[in-house]
């Protein structure tokens, strides 16, 4: 696990193209590409290309507006461009309690298949 949430994270050398990853979509500010290990047959992370902080949802503050929405929005083209749009869920996973692993914002879109509620 990631202790110190401050660190560079994996998702720094799939930024900066150092790791190879499936993009699915990119533009100035937001990088989505296939999480490696995907829980449906459509499986994408939405992440801020400049981390700026956001480790996690938990420390947005009111100059992360702008990229949260942005992020959001991404995950739309995500779905769309992946066929998803009549189904699909996303998902941020917050602290160690939610599971999360990697400390540095993401959205988990997941589709293509049909989604269990509630999530365990
Ligand atoms: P979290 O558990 O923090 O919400 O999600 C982190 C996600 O990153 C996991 O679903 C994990 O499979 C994914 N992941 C971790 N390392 C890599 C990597 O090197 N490449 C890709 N594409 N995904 C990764």
């Amino acid at each position: 696990l990631d202790a110190d949430k401050g660190a560079p994270t994996i998702f720094d050398k799939i930024i900066n193209k150092e790791i190879p990853s499936n993009i699915v979509y990119e533009d100035e500010k937001v990088l989505a590409f296939r999480d490696i290990n995907p829980q449906a047959p459509v499986h994408v992370l939405v992440i801020p290309k400049s981390r700026d902080g956001l480790t996690e949802l938990g420390k947005a503050d009111p100059r992360h507006e702008e990229i949260l929405g942005q992020l959001l929005y991404a995950a739309k083209i995500v779905a769309e461009k992946e066929g998803i749009l009549d189904g699909f869920r996303v998902v941020i996973n917050n602290g160690a309690s939610a599971c999360q692993s990697v400390y540095h914002l993401h959205l988990h879109v997941l589709g293509g298949r049909q989604m269990k509620w509630p999530p365990g």
